[in-house]
């Protein structure tokens, strides 16, 4: 592993608009901060991309050996309907329409998103928190922005006050936007807006009677803005200046522009070395969206279960389709585009089996350890993944030309070829091998019947006792067992 640490890497920093080299604070560790999913509703392959985006990610810093402390927040409270300061909140509304407590909603949503990435074979972050779990840290940094003068508060809610903040700060780095354009494009305030401008933002809402979601503060009873939990959570779990901060484009204003400047406000540091955003995944030329319903959702590839769809997709064909395109392109989501990555997905598959079978010879007639550093050079220039799996691609064809008797292959550089597709292939890339999945279930059944026979058994000999807690112990894990006149068989949930 230590081997790694000495590729030179290269990531596109939205905050330069430049690819810099990537150093990090503390040698050999990496905090990186990505915004989570609001869980209103269940996630859209648009939404999938971006977390797969930074979970590939995740998994080459690893795999150079980085300690990787890697925070994906959930958002269960404050994200407002339309991104600005009205509207409900997200959650408390669909609460309210499917006659929930907002816990309940959140808790399924939430559910439905873990359940959908461990179907893509997604790494689990180190810290997941809420934002419910942070509205006492959300409240302490609001303390602190008064104090600092950059914000006020107007009848129970607090703003931030970004013409102040503009004055001795720069808002609108990120985005690459100016406040002046900013104000200049805007309308006037509405009669009734409490804010001092436009584009200020809220920290804290005053909750009217019927708002559900509240809690007690300075201010009175109220929720967090949406902007302030990931500032509170992050600077609570990775520090006050840390590596990595990634999310959607889409998030880039004003949500991480937001960030930007409260943590500068209340800390007087700028929180993020490098900003990472992951681009679009498209539907006929536009972008997936909750609120436009120009989506699919994942269920949908896995069954096939859609118009614009000939046919089901297994989840790591889907994956190999997003990692086909670099996270920071635009990718658009079609059943040719499907089908193209289906086979590319099953001939690099096929092409590592083969590889398992070929014959070795005394000389090898590749040099795989310049190709290795070829696949290295990819993912160090930004996670270029495509360009990585065209070189895997090169190496099938030596194996093929290998399999054929044309080029030749040692024992050792066998091995070694075995290992490093392995590393990019599963570790990297995180795709899975139909094989083990199928083995698995081979193996499972072979299990399942072993115990129905010991359970045949037990009954035989009327040791009920026994052959119940098969039965019983068996359905607690989702197995379940059916006596017909065949004799017993299985269905697993
Ligand atoms: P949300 O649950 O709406 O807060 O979104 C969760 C994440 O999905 C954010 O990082 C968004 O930027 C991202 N996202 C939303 N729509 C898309 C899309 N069509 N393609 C890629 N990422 C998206
Ligand atoms: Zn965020």
């Amino acid at each position: 592993m230590q081997l790694f640490k000495n590729q030179t890497l290269k990531v596109s920093n939205s905050l330069t608009g430049k690819k810099e080299v990537f150093k990090p604070i503390k040698e050999g560790y990496i905090g990186m901060y990505v915004c989570g999913p609001t869980v209103y509703s269940n996630v859209h392959l648009g939404n999938c991309r971006t977390f797969m985006s930074f979970d590939m990610i995740f998994r080459y810093f690893r795999h150079l050996g980085y300690k990787v402390r890697y925070v994906r927040n959930i958002t269960d409270a404050g994200h407002l309907e339309n991104d600005a300061d009205d509207g409900e909140d997200k959650i408390a509304k669909k609460a309210k329409l499917e006659q929930l407590e907002p816990m309940e909603v959140v808790q399924r949503y939430t559910v439905d998103f873990h359940e959908t990435l461990q179907k893509f074979n997604f790494l689990p972050p180190s810290i997941e928190p809420t934002a419910t779990g942070h509205i006492i840290e959300q409240i302490e940094i609001i303390k602190e922005i008064l104090e600092k003068g950059f914000a006020y508060e107007r009848n129970g809610s607090v703003y931030f006050d970004v013409v102040k903040f503009n004055e001795t700060h720069d808002y609108g780095k990120l985005s690459g936007r100016k406040l002046e354009d900013m104000i200049a494009n805007t309308r006037d305030l509405a009669a009734q807006d409490e804010k001092r401008n436009p584009q200020d933002f809220a920290l804290w809402k005053k909750a009217e009677a019927q708002h559900i979601m509240r809690w007690p503060s300075p201010w009175g009873d109220g929720f967090p803005g949406w902007h302030l939990e990931c500032t509170a959570m992050s600077t609570k779990y990775l520090g006050e200046n840390f590596d990595i901060h990634g999310g959607g484009m889409d998030l880039k204003f004003p949500h991480h522009e937001c960030e930007i400047a409260q943590a500068e406000a209340s800390n007087g540091h700028s929180p993020v070395n490098y900003w990472l955003h992951a681009n679009m995944l498209t539907l006929n030329g536009k972008k997936m969206s909750k609120s436009t319903d120009n989506n699919i959702y994942p269920n949908e590839i896995f069954s096939g279960d859609n118009n614009i769809l000939s046919k089901a997709y297994a989840p790591s064909v889907v994956r190999f389709f997003m990692l086909q395109a670099h996270y920071t392109s635009i990718l658009d989501l079609s059943d040719d585009a499907l089908l193209a990555s289906e086979k590319g997905y099953y001939r690099l598959m096929d092409g590592l089996k083969s590889l398992a079978d070929v014959p070795t010879s005394p000389t090898t007639d590749f040099d795989i350890k310049a190709w290795q550093q070829r696949c290295y050079d990819a993912m160090n220039d930004d996670f270029n993944t495509p360009i990585l799996i065209s070189h895997l691609f090169e190496a099938i064809k030596h194996i093929n030309l290998i399999k054929g008797g044309k080029e030749s292959i040692s024992e050792n550089d066998k091995a070694l070829l075995q290992r490093i597709f392995k590393d990019f292939v599963f570790e990297v890339l995180g795709l899975e091998n139909p094989q083990q999945s199928d083995n698995n279930s081979e193996t499972l059944s072979g299990v399942v019947q072993l115990l129905i026979q010991l359970r045949n058994n037990a009954r035989a000999n009327k040791d009920f006792a026994t052959s119940d807690k098969i039965r019983d112990e068996l359905a607690a894990m989702g197995v379940q067992l059916k006596d017909g006149k065949e004799g017993t068989t299985f269905s697993i949930n």
